[in-house]
């Protein structure tokens, strides 16, 4: 009876133990105790620098639901940045991440903002696929936010505010431009890059553009930036592989670019034109509109639709944009004189008023602070008083106007289109 008793002390002894044991780990305030636990998770819950976020391991993806339920991101993906009147896309696949141009000067705070809100910190490469402002002058804001392993550039050097602001923050970074050939092969995640042009020497800026095609499975994707008639020609002449299910249509669609013998080289079943609306340019061309309806493509635009993303698992692609229109893409939008002010454009698909709101830091690409007065500036014109269209004093149009016709202006844009003058669709005053 004795070691009965005895025994059954213990047991309530043990149990007592036990019990205080596990209320003491469950109230505990020892960190450490929970630590062990955490460190498990960490290593994979930590993506390495700069390389891909999306392994599907389990412990994020609970937290991974959480933090970006409003955009599930698939495996390649194209955006299409609505920066008006320019060009900006970027490009993901399995973790990595491309940015061809990045739209004016302006719109430094929208590439920054675009890369925070999705925290892509790093690109794998940057592409200027030309110096023009409308393509270089917002890569800054991206590089202020991302690093850059590889800039690609047709040229090292140009002289304008944009470009040499551009060049300032891969400076930064020690990252020296690249200038590729055409040919040159790389490698974005599972998608293959192919350089196709420039392939040689060309006259104009527009026709040294840096053109890309990107193969993603079955589906590829064809970037010709500015390129004009010239280089279309010389990439038709070189005999590449043009054929790509999606056009980024040349030169917003100016009528100079997507050549009806090019479009039937290119074939695609989908064009995207990255325009700005009442841009002064009169993009897309009425002629360009009709080639590619001629050519039964799906049409989508920026100044219609806002931001365009394009996805593709592979065997088909998918359309979403920022917003919807009732208007026909095929429709003209009719002869705009004066170009808009530049707004500041939504980037995201959030209205809980954080939007465009995310501050470029400190030291910020002088997009935003320099382009807001750029309007009022003085600068140096070179008019036509033959054509009425204006240029900048290195525009190659310059050179060939003949003297009678050539007047040196020095003032605003907006007194110069108020005289019933055009920007030049090569320079881009
Ligand atoms: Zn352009
Ligand atoms: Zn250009």
């Amino acid at each position: 009876m004795r070691r009965g008793g005895w025994g059954g002390t213990i047991l309530v002894i043990v149990l007592v133990l036990v019990l205080l044991l596990s209320l003491s780990s469950v109230f505990s305030e020892h960190e450490a105790d929970l630590l062990p636990g955490q460190e498990r998770w960490s290593p994979q819950m930590v993506p390495e620098p700069g390389k891909e976020t999306n392994t599907k391991e389990e412990p994020a993806a609970s937290d991974a639901e959480k933090e970006e339920p409003e955009e599930e991101r698939a495996d390649f993906e194209i955006h299409f940045l609505d920066v008006g009147q320019g060009d900006a896309a970027l490009v993901l696949c399995d973790g990595h991440a491309m940015m061809i141009d990045g739209g004016k000067a302006a719109d430094s705070q929208l590439t920054y903002a675009y890369l925070a809100q999705r925290e892509i910190d790093h690109l794998d490469y940057v592409v200027c696929t030309h110096p023009h402002d409308d393509h270089a002058g917002g890569l800054a804001g991206a590089l202020n936010y991302a690093t850059a392993d590889v800039a690609l550039c047709p040229v090292t050097e140009y002289d304008t505010v944009a470009f040499r602001n551009f060049t300032k923050y891969l400076d930064r970074q020690g990252v020296a431009l690249t200038v590729p050939a055409a040919g040159d092969v790389f490698r974005l995640g599972s998608a293959e890059v192919t350089v196709l042009g420039p392939t040689g020497e060309y006259e104009i800026v527009n026709d040294g553009c840096i053109v890309l095609k990107i193969e993603y499975g079955e589906t590829s994707f064809l970037f010709t930036a500015d390129a004009e008639l010239g280089e279309e020609q010389a990439l038709l002449a070189a005999g590449g592989d043009l054929r790509s299910t999606v056009l980024k249509v040349g030169h917003h669609g100016g009528e100079t670019s997507t050549s009806e013998e090019f479009l039937r080289a290119v074939a695609p079943e989908y064009a995207v034109i990255s325009v700005g609306k009442n841009n002064g340019y009169g993009h897309p061309s009425e002629g360009v509109l009709g080639r590619l309806k001629d050519a039964g493509v799906e049409l989508y635009r920026t100044d219609l639709q806002g931001t365009v993303i394009c996805t593709s698992d592979g065997k088909a692609v998918t359309f979403r944009t920022e917003r919807k229109t009732d208007k026909d893409s095929f429709e003209h939008p009719g002869v705009m004189i004066l170009p808009e002010p530049v707004d500041p454009v939504d980037p995201g698909e959030k209205t809980d008023g954080t939007d465009g709101e995310v501050a470029p830091e400190p030291d910020q690409p002088n997009g935003t602070e320099e382009e807001k007065t750029v309007q009022e500036r003085t600068y140096t014109y070179i008019l036509n008083t033959n054509t009425y269209v204006f240029h900048e004093p290195y525009c190659p149009s310059v050179s060939q106007m003949s003297e009678k016709n050539k007047q040196v202006y020095e003032g605003t844009r907006d007194e110069i289109i108020a005289m019933g003058f055009r920007p030049c669709e090569r320079c881009y005053p």
